[in-house]
């Protein structure tokens, strides 16, 4: 069962911890562009462990209004490569090598993937930082790197970490470019099954055998949902086409500055209202509160 709990009553700071229950707080449920909730950065927490799920451009302000920062954040799991999940990492590795004495902060990441977010987005404005050493730094200069081991689940190949109480598996998903058939086409993105109870789909294409799949195992889903059709997002006129006992267990985030306004994203010959929970879904993902698992 799970309870969605207010956080930061008066002002005070998100705890990194817990009495032992599962925690999972969206900093943001906003879409790549959102100005009004941020962007979709997760944090999964339990016990004395935790784990920010992507650092987007505004991630260190999403910490910031729950009176966190990227030195406090401990570990990373950084899902691709659009700014909005990895534009905060910059900030994240040289806070910490450079302006405290803190360890090197935890990243899961896949070996495939972590050449590509090294070359491609975080060595322009990071590997230099020290041009006296001799050499230029890399990504485990910043990070202390973690390793997910392979697994398959319902016959899909994922990979899996275990962050003290806190199991993550990681499944890869369809996002981008928009042309590409399965997974194995796509770019590296992926979505996060928390311990085998609360899945979150991660950037995705809609891809129907996807939560469907997941569907029994999970007790909570939350989708990634855009408000239009076409792109590399699932769409809210995609998902609604899911079967009923899926959409009742699932929240939509993600979405854009206009979820509240539906006259501005819902036409007269649709069949659906623009209320997810009228529509059959659980409801929108709410930003800055606790979604406690017991
Ligand atoms: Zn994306």
């Amino acid at each position: 069962m799970f309870q969605v709990n207010e956080i930061c009553k008066n002002g005070e700071s998100l705890s990194l911890k817990t009495d032992g229950h599962l925690r999972v707080v969206f900093i943001g449920t906003g879409s790549a562009f959102a100005k009004r909730r941020r962007q979709s950065n997760i944090l999964i927490i339990q016990g004395d462990h935790h784990v920010l799920i992507d650092c987007g451009t505004q991630g260190p302000l999403a910490l910031d209004d729950i009176g966190l920062d990227v030195l406090k954040v401990r570990c990373y799991l950084p899902t691709h490569s659009h700014a909005d999940h990895i534009g905060g990492l910059e900030e994240v590795a040289l806070m910490n090598r450079y302006t405290s004495t803190n360890e090197r902060p935890e990243m899961i990441i896949l070996r495939d993937y972590q050449d590509s977010l090294w070359g491609k987005s975080l060595a322009g404005g990071a590997e230099y930082c020290e041009a006296q050493q001799g050499r230029p730094l890399q990504l485990a200069d910043f990070f202390n790197i973690q390793r997910p081991k392979n697994i398959e689940i319902q016959g899909r190949k994922c990979w899996s970490y275990r962050h003290g109480p806190i199991e993550i598996v990681i499944m890869r998903t369809r996002h981008f470019p928009d042309t590409a058939y399965s997974v194995d086409e796509s770019q590296w993105c992926c979505g996060v099954f928390i311990n085998r109870r609360v899945w979150i789909s991660g950037d995705t294409m809609f891809d129907a055998e996807y939560p469907i799949r997941f569907s029994e195992l999970s007790e909570v889903m939350f989708h990634d949902c855009q408000l239009f059709e076409g792109g590399v997002h699932a769409s809210y006129q995609e998902l609604i086409t899911l079967p009923e006992s899926i959409r009742k267990k699932m929240l939509l985030y993600h979405y854009g500055d206009n979820w509240d306004q539906p006259e501005t994203w819902v036409k007269e010959a649709d069949k659906y209202t623009g209320n997810p929970v009228e529509d059959g879904f659980l409801g929108w993902t709410d930003q800055q509160v606790a979604y406690d698992f017991f």
